[in-house]
This record gives C-alpha cells, sequence and structure tokens, in this order.
C-alpha cells in the first residue's frame, strides 16, 4: 500500500506513521514539529499541503497537515487557514488523479459554541465567521465542504474524522504551540504556575493518542465508509480546573494555579458524542484520562 501523508511528522501524523506498514511518503514544513521522530524507511519531503506537487500515484492520501494550537494558529491566521483551503484542494486534486481514498482530519472546532454537549456528527456549529478562531475552524468546515463536493461531483472515496482534543507523548507543551495538557505537564515537572486561562470552568474531553491511532486506521480500512464523518474522541466532559488539579496530583508537583484573562472566543463546553464510531467501526476509546496522563507524564520527564 502506498501512503502520502500531509502532515506526517507531527503530533498525530508521526504517530500513524509508526502504526502503517507501507510505502510512506511524508509531506510536511516542519513549521510546529519540535520531536521530529519518523521511522528511517518514511520518506520526508519538506514543503507544504498547498504546493506539493506529484505524478505519482497513492492508495492512500491522507490530510493531517495543520496549526491546531489556538496561539499559534491565531499567529500565523493566513497560513492556517491556506493549509485547510488550498491545501485540501491541492490534496484532493492528487487523491482524485490516483482515485486514492482521502482521510481528512478535520476538529471538533468545527461546531464552535456548541449547544448540543455530547456533540454528534449531525450538529451543525455554532461559529464566529469572523472571530479570531475563524482562520481554523471556518477552513476546516470549508475543507469539509469541498471534500464532500469531490464525493458528489467525482465519487472520490472521501472520509472525515474530527479529533476532540488528542494528547500524548510528542504533543508539543512550548510557546504558543502548546497544547492545555501538555503545557500543564510541562509546567507541573518544572515546578512552574499552572497557567488557566478564565476560572477553568471551560470543559473539553479528552483522547489519549493511542485510541486516536485505532480509530484512524479503522477508518482507513472498513470498507464501505465513502462520505462518512466521524467523531473521534471521548464523551468524558473534564474541567480544565480539574485536569490541573490531576495532573499537580499525578506529578506530585508543587506547583500553584495561575488565573489568566480567559482566551478570546474560547468554546465553553466541549465533549464527543461518539455513537456513530461504536456503532459502525466498532470504537470506543480505551485509555482513561488518568491512564493517559501517566504515560504522557512518563514521556516528558525523560524530555524536558
Ligand atoms: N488552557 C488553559 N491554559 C493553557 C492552555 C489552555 O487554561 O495554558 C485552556 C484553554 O483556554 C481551553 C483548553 O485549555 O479552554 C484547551 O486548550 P487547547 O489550547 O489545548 O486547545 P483547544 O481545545 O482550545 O483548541
Amino acid at each position: 500500500m502506498k501512503y502520502l501523508i500531509f502532515g506526517g511528522a507531527g503530533f498525530l501524523g508521526s504517530h500513524l506513521v509508526e502504526s502503517l506498514e507501507g510505502d510512506i511518503t511524508v509531506v510536511d514544513d516542519l513549521s510546529t514539529v519540535k520531536y521530529l521522530e519518523l521511522p528511517p524507511n518514511v520518506k520526508l519531503i519538506k514543503d507544504r499541503v498547498e504546493t506539493f506537487k506529484t505524478n505519482e500515484k497513492f492508495d492512500f492520501v491522507i490530510h493531517l497537515a495543520a496549526r491546531p494550537s489556538p496561539e499559534d494558529y491565531m499567529q500565523h491566521p493566513v497560513e492556517t487557514a491556506l493549509s485547510n483551503s488550498l491545501g485540501t484542494y491541492n490534496a484532493l486534486e492528487i487523491a482524485r488523479k490516483s482515485d486514492a481514498i482521502f482521510l481528512y482530519s478535520s476538529s471538533s472546532e468545527i461546531y464552535g459554541h456548541a449547544e448540543i454537549i455530547p456533540t454528534p456528527e449531525d450538529y451543525w456549529g455554532k461559529v464566529n465567521p469572523i472571530g479570531v478562531r475563524s482562520c481554523y475552524d471556518e477552513s476546516k468546515r470549508f475543507s469539509e465542504s469541498l471534500i464532500m463536493s469531490y464525493f458528489r461531483e467525482y465519487g472520490l472515496d472521501v472520509r472525515i474524522q474530527r479529533p476532540f482534543n488528542v494528547y500524548g507523548p510528542r504533543l508539543r507543551e512550548d510557546g504558543s504551540y502548546g497544547r492545555v495538557v501538555s503545557r500543564f505537564i510541562y509546567q507541573a515537572l518544572k515546578g512552574e504556575d499552572i497557567t488557566i486561562f478564565g476560572d477553568g470552568n471551560q470543559t473539553r474531553a479528552f483522547l489519549y493518542v493511542s485510541d486516536w491511532i485505532e480509530a484512524t486506521k479503522k477508518m482507513l480500512f472498513t470498507q464501505g465508509l465513502k462520505g462518512e464523518v466521524f467523531n473521534v474522541g471521548s464523551d468524558k466532559e473534564v474541567k480544565i480546573i480539574d485536569l490541573a488539579k490531576m495532573i499537580i496530583r499525578l506529578t506530585n508537583s508543587n506547583s500553584k494555579i495561575k488565573f489568566l484573562p480567559p482566551r478570546a472566543d474560547d468554546p465553553p463546553r466541549r465533549a464527543a458524542d461518539i455513537t456513530k464510531a461504536k456503532k459502525i467501526l466498532g470504537w470506543e476509546p480505551k485509555v482513561d484520562l488518568e491512564e493517559g496522563l501517566k504515560r504522557t507524564i512518563e514521556w516528558f520527564k525523560v524530555r524536558i
């Protein structure tokens, strides 16, 4: 099997690549990559998803290229919007010429400030089209729309996933790239203040990366999923303040919690309704939050 994976050097991509067997080409501009850990047999091409050109044919084209950290994408809104619009178009064209299976990693962000929690796939979302997060959430929404157009017009075998706050080893903790789990772990291990934006009552539902891999492989290899979209996440909602306390406990840290002003347009609640994935993919998360955090903490302990 031949795979072309955009964003394959990043957090999600590198884990997926490790779990696949076959001929793998990764296209990644390395713009957000800190822990570059790819198996030696993988062909890595430094390019962007919008500009990469090829005449090769592939069995699978997978588009994971994105800047998923809100603080980071808000600093690079144009690049963020382009990789999920022009980039998706370019990736779809490559898939169409190969008649490949096209898998897109969209985002739970497309639901915006969801009014139904846990959120099912058929909820349309509540998104600010001109807000500071729109470079990310609206471009992800446009990608989904374009992908479904390729399905409807050309019959391309497309599959869309919406991951919800996936975490684990290699998730960046530093600067504006840091996501909440890895940043809190870093702060706790270093004895620094744990920085909570707002009052910490906002919620997320976290998914350990091995569960994401399992769902993604089922999405790639199950027959009959053409044009389907799946939430890939957890339905267990956790308050950010409780996440902070859990990480302090699991790391035996002396860190104190520091409350900072809330982030602009921060969704107040988020959790996945995974009824569809359970029924059609036979998938549900196996690693609970405490276990996933322990594994992630162990990984960070020897690297920071
Ligand atoms: N968050 C926080 N402190 C941080 C980083 C994040 O309180 O140092 C909060 C953030 O406000 C959000 C949640 O944690 O409510 C998840 O943030 P993340 O950046 O991981 O991604 P998001 O789910 O917002 O895309």
